[in-house]
């Protein structure tokens, strides 16, 4: 008989695949199972995952939708004209932006998708880009992926958890091509107002940076505050661009529909990558996504009062445990200090081992992020009560 040697490949990597920042939050899903596994009773505010369910009149949207042959085809590359036209007319009526359906707008599969393309469409090896600290770790993934290099901005308690335009120095802000801002901001829940966008427009032109406003909480404001957008600003659009998301505004984040909006350059270039990667989403999804923008707007605001309710709760529940911190003026997060002989990691793997409550250490957001943990509003009050009370049975505070 014939015998043949086994095949064997060995699968070597590119180099950009080890030059992905580590997934540190993959870390805290496996502990909290694992306390879960247990048959403890965990609750979990430690993830960014919105507990509510979509719109029913947009999930009907979608049901009918999904019957229309013209969706089971391959959709236009960069998206319907009528989903385009859906957030256009949005971004007129809640911020007075106008936006060229066709030139201004990019479709995207959830704004994650757009925030690692844009590094990758304006970076060059060695380029530098500007990032928060704390920030979202998927700006640290694009800038990786496009092979650049990451100057931190540190957003800190005294500044409002600002970035300090005037700490840059100028031979880094020169090289920066680029830099992401985010308010509503994940994770501190501080929100800007239009002098801080008037300030990022003025930074950016004088060193010539492209702006990627992250909005992905630009629907949930608090004490009858309206998160301002970036593109309200005089010289936005020729300075940058605006990342949202549906995925928080309507409870849609399993959907994966996002946008970029704004500078008609960075719209193209965004196009152009996407050309090659995909095809854009699947028609009945775009339907619904239209409906979702265009449809009764009364879902968002009551979401937005949901999650204040929800802050005002755990804050009444801090302060009966003796827990002090800054209240966030938006978002779905609380930004809590830990005691001072903690690290966040070591005060997150404390509250969950002594009081089956998951929350994020702030060091995976970034140095900066070091002192604090990260509270998602995403349960219901009572369960965020319980929550505070568990941890404040630990005798920590006070
Ligand atoms: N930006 C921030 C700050 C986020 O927290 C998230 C999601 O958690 C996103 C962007 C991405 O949202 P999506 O990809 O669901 O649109």
């Amino acid at each position: 008989m014939n015998s043949k040697p086994p095949i064997q490949v060995s699968i070597h990597p590119a180099d950009r695949m080890s030059g992905l920042p580590a997934q540190f939050f993959a870390g805290l899903v496996r502990k909290a199972n694992a306390q879960t596994a247990k048959g403890r009773d965990v609750i979990n505010l430690g993830q960014g995952n919105p507990d509510q369910p979509t719109p029913s009149h947009i999930v009907h949207r979608l049901q009918a939708a999904a019957a229309n042959p013209l969706y089971h085809k391959y959709p236009p590359f960069s998206g319907f004209t009528f989903l385009k036209e859906a957030v256009a007319n949005r971004y007129q009526e809640d911020y007075g932006v106008e936006l060229d359906p066709e030139k201004e707008v990019a479709v995207l599969f959830g704004g994650k998708t757009g925030l690692v393309e844009i590094s990758q469409c304006l970076l060059n090896p060695g380029d530098v880009c500007l990032v928060p600290d704390p920030g979202y770790p998927d700006y640290w993934s694009g800038v990786a992926l496009a092979g650049g290099v990451m100057e931190y901005m540190p957003l800190v308690a005294d500044n409002g958890f600002l970035p300090d335009y005037s700490a840059i120095p100028a031979p880094i802000a020169n090289k920066a091509k680029l830099m992401f801002i985010n308010y509503p901001n994940n994770p501190t829940g501080a929100v800007a107002g239009s002098d801080f966008y008037a300030r990022t427009v003025e930074f950016a032109a004088k060193h010539g940076i492209a702006v990627a406003s992250d909005f992905a909480y630009g629907a949930i404001g608090f004490d009858g505050q309206k998160p301002a957008s970036f593109l309200q600003t005089p010289g936005a659009k020729e300075t940058g661009v605006e990342f949202y998301t549906l995925s928080k505004t309507y409870n849609m984040a399993g959907w994966r529909v996002g946008f970029a909006l704004g500078n008609a350059d960075i719209v193209h270039l965004i196009n152009l990558i996407q050309d090659h990667y995909y095809c854009s989403l699947f028609g009945g999804i775009q339907e619904a996504a239209a409906e979702a923008l265009n449809g009764p707007q009364n879902c968002v605001a009551e979401l937005s009062s949901m999650y204040e309710a929800r802050r005002n709760t755990v804050y009444k529940a801090l302060q009966q445990i003796g827990w002090e911190a800054q209240k966030p003026g938006g978002s779905f997060f609380c930004w809590l200090p830990v005691p001072s002989d903690h690290t966040s990691a070591s005060f997150a793997d404390l509250v969950l081992e002594q009081a089956d409550v998951v929350l994020a250490p702030g060091i995976g957001f970034g140095n900066h992020g070091e002192g604090y943990v990260r509270l998602g509003l995403l349960a219901s009050e009572a369960r965020l009560e319980e929550a505070i009370h568990r941890i404040g049975r630990l005798g920590l505070f006070g």
